[in-house]
């Protein structure tokens, strides 16, 4: 198959894609203005074979990576546009975005000071176990991504590569925790996008773990958006055969590989690129299981995830969870009330066989855990929600059912009241506890 070459494109070089440079003047704007605020680039794969042009601005995979006025909060993107209009100096716009950013949560869930585990007394600063079987591995060098997602809460830490020694000291800190934590049974790499590293990259972090040979690792897994963004990485990219043979060589030493795919449409699964890409990684042994979060002006019809998940099946994934979008970055742009999201779930997943409801959500990943809506429940004289968790900090809390006041408003775990006048929820002491004693959590971490 012949090489397509990937070309990135931000808001400095955009005009050179003429989809863009036919777009009115307004959105054009709205684009160079929004963009400093929120993460934006994208890639010719994109542009070319994914994006409707002809639904543009509409449609969902333009929505997914362009950024839009109504992204940003109105007074937000006023003050931003007066300053570009007014061709402030850069050092006030940066002054006026870096304001901006601090007010869209860019850390939520605890995530910075919560989960970061340590060995020896040093903090692991490219890890996090905040699950017990789980850990999280976040490689210096896949910090960035093929194209970034508007919803995004991650552009935080999109950095550049430290190099190739930074990595191999990451690796050997990461078998070592692996090592005195027997509990742990499979490593997450994360990102950004781990599989925007080379081949040779990527097996520095990886060889080390099977080379270790630790009892306790099961499975390696992978999370993605290369499948969506990049198909071309597993097909025609100058190493996509190393990357083959780097996954065939993880399933032959008897590790489970799942490549954790994220899709969010099911126009990103149309083109013959993604059908072959996914039918190379099944062929190493791989699974591949996808997920999404839930984002009004993208995939808020059922339709749109029972269409998905059908094709998902079809092509040989397996659907595996469906999350609500975080209270971050353009959450008001996204956002989907709970009682709103787990009527699409129940309705999308009603349309499709048994083999694509291997999906779990909807689900808020929150501080205390992975917190399922699993919908409605009708008591004489009032209705409350049930919900219920499929991971959680204290593995106890996992599938107990607890219940919260009806809202059809609320958008978050935080915006919820416990049912019948309680004044916490059944977790909520034990988790102030854990983050107030910081030893009780390193007992945790280990147990
Ligand atoms: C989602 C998540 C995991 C993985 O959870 P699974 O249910 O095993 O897929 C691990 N760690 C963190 C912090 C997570 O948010
Ligand atoms: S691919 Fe993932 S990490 Fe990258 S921008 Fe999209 S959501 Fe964020």
């Amino acid at each position: 198959m012949t090489e397509h070459k990937y070309h990135a494109y931000g808001a400095h070089n955009i005009s050179n894609v003429p989809q863009f440079a036919n777009l009115p003047e307004e959105d054009r704007f709205a684009i160079d203005v929004v963009s400093r605020v929120l993460p934006f680039k994208i890639n010719n794969y994109v542009a070319d074979e994914l994006i409707n042009w002809d639904n543009v601005p509409n449609d969902p995979v333009y929505t997914l990576t362009v950024p839009q006025r109504g992204m940003l909060a109105h007074h937000h993107f006023e003050a931003v546009a007066r300053l570009v209009r007014d061709g402030a100096p850069k050092d006030q716009i940066d002054s006026a975005v870096a304001e901006i950013r601090a007010t869209l949560n860019p850390h939520p869930a605890g995530q910075l000071e919560h989960n970061v585990p340590e060995l020896y007394g040093e903090r692991l600063e490219g890890m996090q176990h905040k699950y017990r079987e789980t850990v999280l591995f976040f490689p210096a060098s896949g910090q960035t991504c093929h194209a970034y997602c508007t919803f995004c809460f991650r552009w935080p830490q999109f950095v550049g590569d430290k190099g190739l020694k930074f990595a191999s000291a990451e690796a050997s800190a990461l078998v070592d925790y692996l090592r005195y934590h027997p509990e742990v049974t499979n490593v997450l790499f994360t990102g950004g996008d781990p599989m925007v590293m080379s081949a040779a990259r990527l097996e520095s972090y990886i060889r080390p773990i099977l080379e270790a040979r630790l009892p306790n690792i099961v499975s390696i897994r992978i999370g993605t958006k290369s499948l969506s963004y990049w198909p071309y990485r597993y097909l025609t990219d100058k190493d996509s055969e190393d990357v083959l043979s780097l996954f065939r060589e993880i399933t032959g030493n008897g590790l489970h590989l799942a490549i954790m795919a994220h899709f969010n449409h099911p126009q990103e699964l149309q083109t013959s690129a993604v059908a072959e890409a996914i039918g190379k990684i099944r062929d190493t042994g791989a699974e591949i299981r996808t997920q999404s979060p839930l984002m009004a002006n993208i995939n808020d019809r059922a339709e749109d995830w029972s269409a998905m998940w059908r094709k998902q099946v079809n092509l040989g994934c397996i659907p595996y969870y469906m999350f609500i979008a975080r209270d971050t970055g353009a959450q008001q742009f996204f956002r989907v009330p709970l009682v709103r999201a787990q009527e699409i779930y129940r309705e999308a997943y009603a349309h499709v066989s048994g083999l694509a409801r291997t999906v779990r959500g909807p689900s808020m990943s929150a501080d205390p855990g992975k917190v399922r809506v699993i919908g409605p429940v009708e008591l004489p004289g009032r209705k409350v929600m049930a919900l219920n968790f499929l991971q959680a900090r204290d593995p106890d809390w996992v599938q107990r059912i607890f219940l919260a006041e009806w809202d059809e408003n609320a958008a978050w775990l935080d915006e919820l009241r416990p049912a019948f006048g309680e004044t916490r929820f059944f977790f909520e002491d034990e988790l102030a506890a854990m983050h107030g004693n910081a030893l009780q959590e390193l007992v945790f971490s280990a147990r």
